[in-house]
């Protein structure tokens, strides 16, 4: 089960405007995302059975499934994105109905959380929502993926408690320890204090240089490496890898936390050879079979 919605604007264009410009670009589109969207579509592509716990404006009608709210009080989650020809871009997001989701919804979902193999958590919606869907999976035994993002240098400690998997990247990391985490050696450090925080497990994701996994019951981190692939687009790259590290939880729960890291690394790296972020993800029939 994965949380928030958004509707992506990007448009692609020469240069970025400045301040009070309006210029011409290439292009537009429209498309769907939000992290807990791409997390669940990919982990579906995969073959579990997935559900969005969300919010959206009553009038999008994109889905039908029972833990999708909707409200009047505010619009869908939207991203404007402006690339310009360099691969540089300038993102305004506003949160909006995502915002809206509380307690209330989590009540009504909580006979499906209890039910849940695995939950995933990001931070596009509020983080007391976030926290709370962590704890009531938690108290139920139902195995939890923290993805602290859109990160907070001052994340509740109760985070770490209910975080089976703490996964974050590279730069969540930097700023949630703040230590500089450059490149594989740095990694384990801050994989050190994520854990000693409280959490069970900690990843943190290393783009081409795959990722590094902490466990509590270990004293060393295990630099877990990615395939070489030529990336055109590692946009989601990351979304793609919890997407899979959820099924492989889901699916293999007995599975040692390395095999599914380097697995999930295989997955994500089939990601960054195709453009855009949920059709980058790819399906089980894309994938070898050693993967399942
Ligand atoms: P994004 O914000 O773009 O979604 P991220 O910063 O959250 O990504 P990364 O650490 O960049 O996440 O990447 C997540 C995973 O994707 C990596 O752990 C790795 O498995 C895979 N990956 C990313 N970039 C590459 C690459 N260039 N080659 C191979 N695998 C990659």
């Amino acid at each position: 089960m994965q949380q928030c919605f958004f509707l992506f604007y990007p448009s692609q264009a020469p240069r970025l405007p400045k301040a009070g410009e309006t210029i011409r670009g290439h292009k537009f589109f429209i498309g769907f995302g939000g992290k807990g969207a791409n997390q669940c579509i990919q982990a579906a592509r995969l073959g579990v059975k997935t559900a969005m716990i969300c919010k959206v404006w009553k009038r999008l009608e994109v889905f039908n499934q029972n833990f999708v709210w909707q409200t009047s009080d505010a619009a869908t989650g939207a991203a404007s994105i402006t690339v310009n020809d360099a691969g540089e871009n300038a993102i305004v997001i506003v949160a909006g109905a995502n915002m809206r989701l509380g307690e209330e919804e989590l009540q009504q979902a909580l006979t499906a959380i209890r039910k849940a193999k695995v939950l995933v958590c990001q931070l596009e919606i509020s983080s007391q929502t976030s926290l709370r869907a962590l704890q009531m999976a938690h108290d139920n035994k139902v195995r939890t993926i923290f993805n602290p993002a859109p990160a907070v240098p001052d994340l509740d400690f109760g985070f770490y408690r209910v975080s089976d998997v703490f996964c974050c990247n590279e730069s969540e990391a930097e700023l949630l320890t703040g230590y500089s985490v450059n490149n594989v050696e740095d990694a384990h450090h801050a994989a050190q204090e994520l854990l000693r925080r409280g959490c069970t497990a900690v990843i943190i994701t290393l783009g081409p240089q795959g990722c590094v996994v902490l466990k509590a019951q270990d004293k060393t981190s295990t630099h877990v490496p990615s395939t070489a692939v030529k990336a055109v687009d590692t946009t989601g790259a990351g979304d793609s890898f919890i997407g899979a590290l959820a099924f492989y939880l889901a699916h293999h729960p007995d599975m040692p936390l390395e095999e599914m890291a380097r697995r999930a690394n295989q997955v994500a790296a089939v990601s960054v050879q195709a453009v855009g972020t949920q059709t980058s993800f790819p399906f089980k029939r894309d994938l070898p079979a050693d993967l399942f």
